[in-house]
């Protein structure tokens, strides 16, 4: 007799081990169809998988069953497809789909508490109600009496969680996914440039078409979005907006709701389960008009899906750095090609991979040239430094102290924190440097430790040298927390506000900061990379840049990118108001060509020029770069791996060299070496990692040292 084969289904299980894994279908019932949500047994445990494909018919007798299908067909073909693109191209694991496409709360076996209600309503049981004896519950009725509100509005006026949950059960008010439109505020008239931007957009918008809006800083992209995004609601469609940081996402949220009347839903790692959950389910049964989310918020699923929103698309923070190492960005817009959907780039500057492209002809270029409304761009100085000594420079503080007498604030970038950045024998040349990585400790005056920036470990700082036995240690360099001290006593009173990921422990410190410096009194504002970016400081007539020294000299052909990035942004922060502003730059090497062509105050022209340089170098975005990276606690096995590795990818058009130490040779305590893949095709790379990575798997070293491959690396 011949019985016709049992079928098996491909599921995607989160382990990391390369490959899908074939199951039967359960005891009762058929195979699951793709995107169906399973429980699968997988050695002793049990997980959560995601069915990716059908199998062939299977005699395999060893094959278990799927335990349980838990949602039937929960995501679209679409991203299953995007999704299985990713891990070909970026050389992940198939088992990262899980992690990427379901939110935490689906990956757990376990039952999750489902999310409170965000929105209230009256029912018409609950208008009629008598609750005469319930005076609580009579108080929330009449809030509710004028229209639908948040929960957390509710809350706020006073609600108690269990009246709110009693007129729930009792059906005296209901959850409601969405409120209606409510009116939105007219923002300013928008100006030549930012129509002509608008009236692109839009024209795309029955199709794919990938734009990249090169906007000066204060010159409002912001508003472009705004209006094409409430267009495309007029007519029915979503709009996700990706932002490089949870930092950024308040005052974007407010001024979306503000202006389109809707709320915006966001999505990031800063939310609870539940409430990633909650925009998850919106965005897919299509009640989440709006989303504003980070990185992985690409992955989200869409019902009406209608444009895609890219903003500060330069910003490092769109590529993950482990586990699944995709670029939210090029992913982004690989889905919109997908969807069919235009997607909208935006930056004052943007990376030199998307200027590429709209060089390529691959992306249309919008660019919005002056700011938006009086504001005026800052007038750029430099400031050279050589020769003095000493930590403020005399012009830095001359310059500060007019600022200050004339009402303004102050913004000083410095990308380091602590105290200072060498601890120094002055007799014999020790430095205090971290056990585990090649890097010096970080001296933190606030904590009383050691740091190390890199793996973070810390120590006691040691009485005497501990090679020489010499007590004079000698704190060396600058970093923000010896500039608030030497900023505070050179200008007392005046308040100075550090900026830093030790000073700021929430978003909510900063928000308040934010708050107290908008208020507008005269202050001075010193802080990291967390400073640079996005924010709307009307009051701030000065900026400067402290130390663009390092970048200048570094090792990583992206440095100077960077460089003319924080450079750009850092300025832009200064005369965003009524005030002019001023914007200062410091160095001790004026002469440098990279600065000479910076200090114009132009990216666009700073960019090109550096895309030219590339081109001449062979690099990317000239050409397509993937890293294969291994380390371990001995040098030696890392480096033989990748030996081994350059053997088996010989390929024809591709160029492999190494292995070689990463810029950052240790860290961690562990030794790390590189392998540098390169092809002028992108495609050609791609192809030869889907094909061979696989493989790499059965080197015998390969369990013994940690390794992945990095495709368009970030860093070296
Ligand atoms: P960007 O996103 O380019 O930094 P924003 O859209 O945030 O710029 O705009 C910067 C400031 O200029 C905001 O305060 C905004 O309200 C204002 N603004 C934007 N467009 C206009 C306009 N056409 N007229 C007047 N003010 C504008
Ligand atoms: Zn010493
Ligand atoms: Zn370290």
């Amino acid at each position: 007799m011949n019985r016709p084969a049992p079928q098996a289904v491909q599921v995607a299980v989160p382990v990391p081990l390369p490959g899908l894994f074939d199951y039967l279908a359960p005891e009762s019932g058929r195979l699951p169809a793709p995107g169906s949500r399973v429980l699968v047994p997988f050695g002793r445990r049990r997980l959560v998988g995601l069915v990716m494909g059908q199998g062939a018919p299977t005699t395999d007798g060893a094959l278990k069953r799927i335990e349980r299908v838990l949602d039937d067909q929960l995501v679209g073909r679409d991203l299953l497809e995007l999704i299985e693109w990713c891990a070909r191209y970026y050389g992940f694991v198939p088992g990262e789909a899980v992690n990427l496409l379901l939110p935490g709360a689906l990956r757990r076996t376990r039952p999750f508490r489902v999310p409170p209600p965000r929105f209230l309503a009256l029912t018409a049981a609950g208008s009629e109600a008598d609750l005469k004896r319930a005076p609580r519950q009579a108080e929330i009725r009449q809030w509710l009496e004028s229209g639908v509100l948040s929960r957390s509005d509710l809350l706020a006026r006073g609600a108690s969680t269990t009246a709110l949950t009693r007129m729930l059960d009792a059906g005296l008010i209901e959850s409601i996914p969405t409120p209606p439109p409510s009116p939105a505020r007219p923002g300013p008239e928008l100006n030549e440039e930012q129509r002509r931007a608008v009236a692109s957009i839009l024209r795309q918008r029955h199709g794919f078409s990938a734009l990249l809006l090169a906007g000066v800083t204060g010159s409002g992209k912001t508003e472009v979005y705004l209006h094409v995004a409430r267009r495309l609601l007029d007519r029915g469609r979503q709009v996700i907006i990706l932002i490089p940081e949870i930092g950024l996402t308040p005052q974007l949220v407010r001024r979306i709701e503000a202006r389109l009347g809707r709320p915006a839903f966001t999505y990031h790692s800063g939310l609870s389960e539940g409430e990633r959950l909650a925009t998850w389910q919106a965005a897919r049964q299509g009640h989440a008009d709006v989303i504003v989310g980070t990185r992985s918020a690409v992955f989200l699923p869409l019902l009406r899906p209608g444009l895609i929103v890219v903003d500060e698309e330069h910003d490092g923070s769109f590529k993950q750095q482990d586990g699944a190492r995709y670029h939210g960005r090029d992913v982004a817009v690989l889905r919109a090609r997908r969807l069919g959907i235009p997607i909208v780039l935006g930056s004052a500057t943007p990376s030199l991979e998307s200027l590429n492209n709209t060089e390529a002809g691959r992306y249309r270029l919008l660019e919005l040239t002056r700011r938006a409304g009086q504001a005026r761009q800052p007038h750029w100085r430099v400031i050279d430094q050589r020769g003095q000594s000493g930590y403020l420079a005399p012009q830095l503080q001359t310059t500060i102290a007019r600022h200050l007498d004339s009402g303004g604030q102050v913004l000083l970038y410095r990308n380091r924190r602590g105290y200072a950045p060498v601890l120094m024998c002055n007799a014999c040349g020790w430095q205090a440097d971290c056990q585990r990585c090649s890097a010096h400790m970080t001296w933190h005056r606030q904590d009383e430790r050691l740091q190390c920036h890199h793996c973070g470990s810390s120590a006691r700082r040691p009485l005497r040298c501990p090679e020489c036995g010499d007590p004079q240690l000698a704190e060396l360099g600058v970093g923000t927390e010896r500039l608030e001290e030497l900023l505070s006593e050179r200008f007392a009173p005046v308040p100075v506000h550090r900026v830093d990921r030790d000073s700021m422990s929430g978003k909510e410190d900063f928000e308040k900061l934010l708050e107290t410096v908008r208020g507008g009194k005269p202050c001075i504002l010193v802080g990291t990379q967390m400073l640079a970016k996005g924010h709307h400081l009307p009051g701030v007539t000065l900026a400067a840049v402290l130390d663009v020294d390092q970048a200048l000299f570094s090792a990583d052909f992206r440095a100077p990118e960077r460089l003319g990035q924080a450079v750009c942004q850092v300025a832009g922060r200064a005369g965003r108001g009524q005030q002019a502003g001023e914007f200062l730059l410091l160095t001790r090497h004026p002469e440098h060509p990279l600065l000479a062509e910076l200090v114009k105050g132009r990216y666009l022209p700073y960019a090109r020029t550096l895309l030219e340089e590339r081109r001449a170098a062979a690099l990317p975005p000239a050409t397509s770069l993937a890293l294969l990276c291994a380390q371990a606690h001995q040098p030696e096995p890392a480096r033989r791996f990748l030996a081994e590795c350059a053997r088996k990818l010989t390929t024809p058009g591709i160029e492999i060299s190494g292995p070689m130490p990463a810029i950052m040779s240790r860290r961690g305590g562990y030794w790390r070496f590189q392998l540098w893949l390169q092809a002028e095709r992108r495609a050609n790379l791609a192809h030869l990692l889907s094909a061979s990575v696989p493989a790499l798997y059965d080197l015998p070293l390969a369990r013994k040292v940690r390794w992945h491959v990095d495709m368009d690396p970030a860093e070296l």
